[in-house]
């Protein structure tokens, strides 16, 4: 289910509660049970879905709701804040300071938009008026330079990467070194990602992470992965100290659960979306007006 569809649900599941004459546990459920299939069906983890309905229950007692409050409007609101709830993991993501030099990370599987979405990161924050630079540490990738460097060209940020060098961790830090010389301010470092998440890609990640000590690792997902988003994440994980996560392709046939999930996979926010191939397709993300917008 895409996203649109999901808030359409959602809102027709509270639509059809309101309608009732008087809202009882039976009204109560059968529009939670309604709310429930749209979010599995957006992919939501299972488990997610089972602990928002149980919160919801709670807090929504009908029997201490003296007559004349507003039901509909009481049940909307839990519902507004257990979403919310998985989609703020109660920490921020770490911010960039002035003055500062800082490393950001990015790693996901092959395919996910990890390069694409670098230069997005590069160029929303040169924008800003921060000196970013790209370094290329995807060693494995016949093509990955290239597609950096024609991306970096494009947005005029500075880029470091070879065609010869294999060890990604050399690349990596020679990278950095020569960044931070430059006095740019954010140096992105792009690794690599593989079909599977197999062990020799989760080593690699572990060695450039423990070579160029970054500020931050950003873990980008392709919203269409689905269910598997929340095993996903917390693969990358428990193998980086992810801090943030960027959903990419949420134009399209984006479903929005696996977003939810892997949030509460890394317990890290989702700082940005992708929302198509271009530099400037490329979204702050903030958790209550995202929900506002689903729920319509
Ligand atoms: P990587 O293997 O993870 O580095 O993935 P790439 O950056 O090469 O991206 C894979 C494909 O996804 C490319 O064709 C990108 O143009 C495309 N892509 C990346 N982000 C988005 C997005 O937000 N929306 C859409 N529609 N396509 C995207």
């Amino acid at each position: 289910m895409v996203l649109a569809q999901l808030g359409g649900s959602i809102s027709r599941a509270l639509q059809q509660m309101s309608n009732a004459t008087i809202i009882d546990e039976k009204v109560l459920n059968d529009c939670l049970n309604e709310i429930t299939r749209a979010l599995l069906q957006s992919d939501v983890q299972f488990k997610l879905v089972r602990d928002m309905q149980t919160n919801i229950k709670k807090i929504v007692n009908l029997d201490d709701l003296a007559a004349g409050h507003n039901k509909r409007k009481i049940i909307q609101q839990a519902i507004f804040n257990e979403l919310c709830k998985i989609l703020d993991p109660g920490k921020p993501s770490f911010t960039l300071k002035k003055g500062k030099t800082s490393v950001v990370m990015f790693v996901g599987l092959q395919g996910s938009g990890k390069t694409t979405t670098c230069t997005k990161y590069a160029y929303y924050h040169q924008k800003k008026g921060w000196k970013p630079a790209l370094v290329c540490a995807d060693t494995f990738r016949a093509g990955a330079f290239d597609q950096l460097k024609q991306n970096a060209t494009k947005a005029k940020i500075p880029f470091y990467g070879s065609y010869t060098e294999s060890d990604p961790v050399r690349i990596a830090v020679e990278g950095v070194e020569r960044f931070k010389k430059e006095n740019c301010d954010l140096i992105i470092v792009d690794t690599s990602g593989r079909h599977k998440q197999e062990a020799a890609l989760f080593e690699e990640m572990r060695q450039v992470s423990e070579a160029t000590k970054p500020d931050l690792v950003i873990f980008v997902m392709d919203s269409s992965i689905g269910q598997a988003a929340f095993d996903q994440a917390q693969a990358f994980k428990q193998s980086v100290a992810v801090g943030a996560v960027i959903v990419t392709k949420m134009d399209g046939h984006a479903k929005g659960g696996g977003a939810l999930s892997a949030v509460a996979a890394t317990k890290s926010p989702v700082v940005f979306i992708g929302t198509g191939e271009h530099m400037d397709e490329f979204e702050v993300f903030d958790v209550k007006p995202f929900v506002s917008r689903l729920l319509g």
